[in-house]
């Protein structure tokens, strides 16, 4: 039995991409489907890559059956492993994350995995392009469910496939940066730490029902401190 499943949402938490996803996302919205800037409009934080698409297909009035929206799908992946090496706004890892990861990794009784609004490809491609894809075991993805409430038990049921348990539903920790992921949390039975290193200052997120709301991860001792609490 583990103490702890630690399950990290990505933009705005571990790292941002410098809008490689942005760029990526209108690029192939373009190609596809000849509408320029699709997505300028489209709220991103906390919402899962398939709502985005949805999003973004309904303000432009463009009609996608399965088959567009999977071709949508492997040009968007294509584009973003493109898109991921050039500069852009704030583009790395957040301030702590490599240092927390690492430490982290140290704990035998504890285990790292992803719970993201991503597409599990172009989430690989961005985590192992800033060298932390090999800290996380296991993870639910944008792909799995187009609602973000439904992600916690899929990374839990994958964790356990791996032989990764914990005794309660509260032995799991949602890590975010948006009051969607505190509510993701939530809707599993989770704890979550919300981080004000994306869109959401501090102040905000001490609106939702996050159990300790951070500026960042960079200290080490007291995030490790909070992340094995309760
Ligand atoms: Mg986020």
């Amino acid at each position: 039995m583990f103490s702890k499943i630690l399950l990290f949402d990505i933009d705005g938490t571990l790292l941002l991409s410098g809008r490689a996803g942005y760029r990526a996302l209108t690029r192939a919205f373009e190609e596809l489907f000849g509408v320029e800037r699709g997505f300028d409009h489209v709220p991103v934080a906390g919402m899962t890559d398939d709502l985005i698409l949805t999003d973004a297909l309904a303000r432009a009035d463009v009609p996608a059956d399965d088959e567009a929206r999977a071709h949508f799908h492997r040009r968007y992946c294509e584009l973003f492993a493109d898109e991921i090496h050039f500069p852009g706004p704030r583009k790395g890892l957040m301030p702590g994350v490599s240092r927390l990861l690492d430490r982290l990794s140290q704990i035998d009784q504890i285990r790292c995995g992803l719970v993201t609004g991503n597409f599990a490809k172009p989430a690989r491609i961005k985590l192992a392009h800033f060298e932390v894809w090999h800290f996380f075991h296991f993870g639910a993805y944008g792909d799995d469910a187009p609602v973000r409430d439904e992600l916690v038990p899929i990374a839990v049921e994958r964790a356990g496939r791996d032989g990764v348990r914990v005794e309660a539903a509260a032995d799991v920790v949602v890590i975010g940066d948006t009051p969607l992921d505190v509510q993701c949390a939530a809707a599993a039975g989770a704890r979550s730490i919300a981080v004000a290193t994306g869109n959401y200052d501090e102040a905000a997120l001490r609106q939702t029902d996050a159990h300790a709301v951070l500026a960042d991860l960079s200290d080490t001792d007291a995030v490790v401190e909070l992340l094995l609490a309760g």
